[in-house]
């Protein structure tokens, strides 16, 4: 594992973490975040400009730019993240209805924050995955 390995991929050059990731600065408590769930190595809070009834992101402690990062690097993070976003999404009642579990990756995505989240998005029929083409 080598997390500070330079990375061809768009969005991570020139990086943030610690004081410069906002998501670094929620697990430091720094800035304030409903919290909903935590393990020792991931976080999960209310998404402060929710898009569904429910809507939690659910993170690693530690800084990971994205999914295929967090995949290469910390692949037993990776399985505590996808257990965490099952726990919160039992704990929120959205798993019988049904969710959707959310990794925006990179630019064509839209990722704002690069420091890998899932969103949990739930609570209410979610509507198609994509605009039709
Ligand atoms: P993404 O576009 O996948 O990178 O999603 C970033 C998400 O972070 C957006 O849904 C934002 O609403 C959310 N967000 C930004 N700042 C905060 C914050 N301080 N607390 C909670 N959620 C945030």
């Amino acid at each position: 594992m080598n997390n500070d390995k330079p990375s061809a991929r768009p969005g991570a050059a020139g990086e943030a973490v610690g004081r410069d990731c906002l998501f670094c600065r929620i697990v430091a408590g720094d800035i304030p975040a409903t919290v909903v769930h935590e393990t020792d190595t991931t976080l999960a809070f209310r998404d402060i400009d929710p898009k569904a009834a429910v809507h939690v992101l659910v993170i690693p402690k530690a800084h990971h730019t994205d999914v295929v990062a967090l995949a290469k690097d910390a692949p037993a993070a990776a399985a505590d993240l996808l257990a965490a976003a099952a726990a919160v999404a039992e704990a929120e009642g959205v798993h019988t209805d049904g969710f959707r579990l959310l990794f925006n990756t990179g630019r064509y995505a839209g990722q704002e924050v690069f420091h890998v989240h899932g969103h949990v998005l739930g609570g209410e029929p979610l509507g198609p995955m994509l605009a039709p083409r």
